[in-house]
């Protein structure tokens, strides 16, 4: 059985990105016989907002798109981070770091856009300072990092770390794909498992999620790519079998830019508020939409 799903933050109104990757997954589960799941990303208390999240599941039903429920919630699933985190602590492969965003620079949370316009990543390399600490001496404010190398050794050296598969289906990177230790390296460095005062970051929110929901196929934005190498090694560490993986194109303004939730002239309330149809709206984001779009494949 199929199962797609369609993970925003409510950390503001969606926007014809949004619309594109939900249409894409929604189509792809439905045109398999499978099943479409909703997931509120909502671990960064600060920055996401009741009313948005209200405002995730309206937008979606009026695009026609339902999923099948029970809608996961990651501000519920604070435990089950915390599990799946001591099982890495308990494999030594965890340190403390009470670095503050601001001495790095390292963006720590998801979608963040990159010098290529393009990643979610920030590709600033956090330098180890802490790598030495031990977990015993953790206080709460200490985020909770991996030691790379050490998770490498873990899972049998480099070599082994290289064997690591998972399979592509998306328009630029199509087929078998393996994990690159030099790329983590360099790209990712030390990755936050555990962000201070959250116990948990959206790399091992994800992982942990779509394991739970039994998500079979990761339908999602260009812009996550480069977190696909740090999940598929997240989940051999944890022993989650892997999804297959779908990056789809980007939406873009006129000036070639991605959207973002900040451009709010262009969420699907205002195009809605202004009398759009919600498949004009799909025409916008230049997506041609299945006959059958809309059909309940859910009961939402
Ligand atoms: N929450 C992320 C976003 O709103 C999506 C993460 C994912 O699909 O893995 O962009």
């Amino acid at each position: 059985m199929i199962r797609e799903r369609f993970a925003p933050s409510p950390t503001g109104l969606l926007h014809l990105g949004h619309a594109y990757s939900a249409a894409v997954a929604w189509t792809s589960a439905s045109a398999r016989g499978g099943r479409f799941l909703l997931r509120i990303e909502d671990i960064d208390s600060e920055r996401c907002r009741t009313e948005f999240e209200q405002a995730i599941y309206e937008d979606l039903r009026w695009l026609g798109i339902n999923w099948l429920p029970p809608v996961v919630r990651q501000s519920d699933r604070l435990p089950a981070y915390a599990l799946a985190l001591q099982k890495l602590i308990d494999l030594g492969i965890c340190y403390p770091c009470r670095c503050s965003r601001k001495d790095i620079r390292q963006s720590l949370s998801a979608p963040q856009e990159n010098r290529l316009g393009e990643s979610s990543l920030s590709y600033e390399v956090y330098p180890g300072i802490c790598r030495n600490r031990s977990m015993r001496d953790k206080t709460d404010g200490d985020a909770v990092r991996l030691d790379l190398n050490k998770a490498f050794d873990c899972l049998g050296g480099r070599e082994a770390v290289r064997k690591l598969k998972w399979l592509e289906t998306g328009p630029n990177r199509d087929g078998e794909q393996r994990v690159d230790p030099e790329f983590l390296e360099s790209i990712h460095g030390d990755i936050v498992l555990a962000r201070k005062f959250i116990g948990t970051s959206y790399h091992l929110a994800c992982v942990v999620d779509d394991d739970e929901q039994k998500i079979t196929c990761v339908t999602r934005g260009m812009d996550l790519i480069d977190s696909t190498p740090v999940h598929r090694l997240l989940q051999e560490l944890l022993r989650i079998s892997p999804p297959v993986w779908h990056h789809h194109e980007l939406v873009r303004d006129h000036n070639g830019r991605r959207l973002a939730k900040r451009d709010d002239a262009r969420s699907i309330r205002r195009y809605r508020e202004d009398g759009y149809s919600a498949t004009e709206v799909f025409e916008l984001a230049g997506l041609p939409l299945s006959k059958n779009f809309g059909e309940s494949i859910g009961d939402a």
